[in-house]
């Protein structure tokens, strides 16, 4: 895989660090770019919030055409329907007991949600949880390579028949492709891994008499090319940032990623190497996509390599003999995955043509659960 070529965005002036900022050109350009794609070709585009956590950018999504929101849990979709989201879907399989089960049903009776199966139990739990209360709908997951949840594409007529007579609603079926993430040779097989899955799930809907409405697919990655019939809906969420995972996967050029985090060089003692302020509580641990070095990438260090972090202290080395920048420097850091990164962050600055021009809150930000 590819290592990316040096394109350094300007560090904002003046700012404290390690501190995110998110390049707002980037933002608009990256959220009009794939609604404008999924207008064109018919498909409802979902976004996952987990990624920005943030009501401000859901809410611009929400403008330019996102029919509503997917999350990932509980917790986030209190934030958003706090915020006014009336539409969410939850994508992930949620076990409806004790706490949990409470919180489903005061959402479910504030706003319009939909929860992920891939089991009968998971189903009754929910049917339990919304006893007394209008008709819960779910999306029957189908696991389309990825190996995380979802059942067999074959068996989803047997689940949703088991969800119905449950008392739930069986909306349709949705996969998650993730495994276009074992590199950019990956993304379109597993982008049809997606279509093609979701076709039998609906095919075995349908021999159980019901009919899907919704076949959801969705990842950055793939987003593009399962875009297609019978996909109705798409449901990506990295996309409005990007990091350089997205890059080295090939779902976008470098100069689509959105959001650094800066930081300065706090040291420069050692040969070999300098050390920067953004550490694992800044930047997040998650490895470099297809073994791409490092924790992250400095844009104007090349060749740079961020190679261990502690809380606070990101270790870079750099080629013996090699320049290296000067103590009190602050530099643009790419995450290797925004996600976790954006999640460590409270706020973030917005930044115009290298000015400071607003700070939005990250306002889901660590509800995990
Ligand atoms: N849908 C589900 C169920 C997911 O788990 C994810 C990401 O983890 C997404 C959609 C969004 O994918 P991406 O992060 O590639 O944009």
């Amino acid at each position: 895989m590819e290592e990316l070529p040096g394109l350094a965005p300007t560090v904002p002036e003046g700012v404290d660090t390690p501190t995110a900022w998110i390049e707002l050109d980037r933002v608009e350009a990256n959220i009009a770019r794939l609604q404008g794609f999924a207008d064109e070709r018919g498909v409802a585009l979902r976004p996952h919030a987990k990624t920005h956590k943030s009501v401000e950018v859901a809410q611009r999504q929400r403008t330019t055409g996102a029919v509503g929101l997917t999350v990932g849990t509980l917790g986030e979709a209190e934030v958003f329907a706090g915020a006014g989201f009336d539409d969410l879907f939850l994508a992930y399989t949620l076990w409806a007991g004790g706490a949990k089960g409470a919180r489903l049903r005061g959402l479910h009776e504030a706003v319009r949600i939909a929860v992920g199966i891939d089991s009968g139990e998971g189903a009754r739990a929910l049917s339990d949880a919304v006893r007394g209360s209008r008709t819960l709908p779910v999306l029957v997951e189908v696991d389309s390579g990825g190996r995380r949840t979802g059942v067999q594409p074959q068996r989803a007529g047997e689940l949703g028949r088991a969800a119905q007579d449950a008392g739930l609603e069986v909306l349709g079926v949705f996969t998650h492709g993730g495994h276009a993430y074992r590199g950019a040779e990956a993304v379109a097989d597993a982008a049809d891994d997606e279509v093609r899955s979701l076709e039998t799930a609906a095919a075995a809907l349908r021999a159980e008499g019901i009919e899907p409405r919704v076949l959801s697919a969705g990842s950055t990655p793939t987003a593009r090319s399962s875009a297609r019939a019978p996909v109705t809906e798409e449901r990506p969420g990295t996309y409005v940032y990007n990091d350089r995972n997205q890059v080295l996967v090939g779902s976008c050029g470098v100069e689509d990623v959105a959001l650094f985090v800066a930081a300065t060089v706090v040291s420069v003692s050692l040969d070999g190497q300098f050390v920067i302020d953004a550490g694992a509580k800044a930047l997040a641990r998650d490895p470099g996509l297809g073994g791409a070095p490092g924790y992250a990438s400095l844009p104007a260090w090349p060749d740079a390599v961020v190679e261990r972090l502690n809380d606070y202290h990101g270790m870079v080395s750099v080629p013996a003999g090699s320049p290296r920048p000067r103590v009190g420097e602050v530099l643009a850091v790419m995450p290797n995955h925004v996600c976790p990164v954006v999640d460590l962050h409270e706020t973030l600055l917005v930044v115009r043509d290298g000015r400071v021009v607003d700070r939005w809150r990250t306002e889901a930000r660590s509800r995990s659960g």
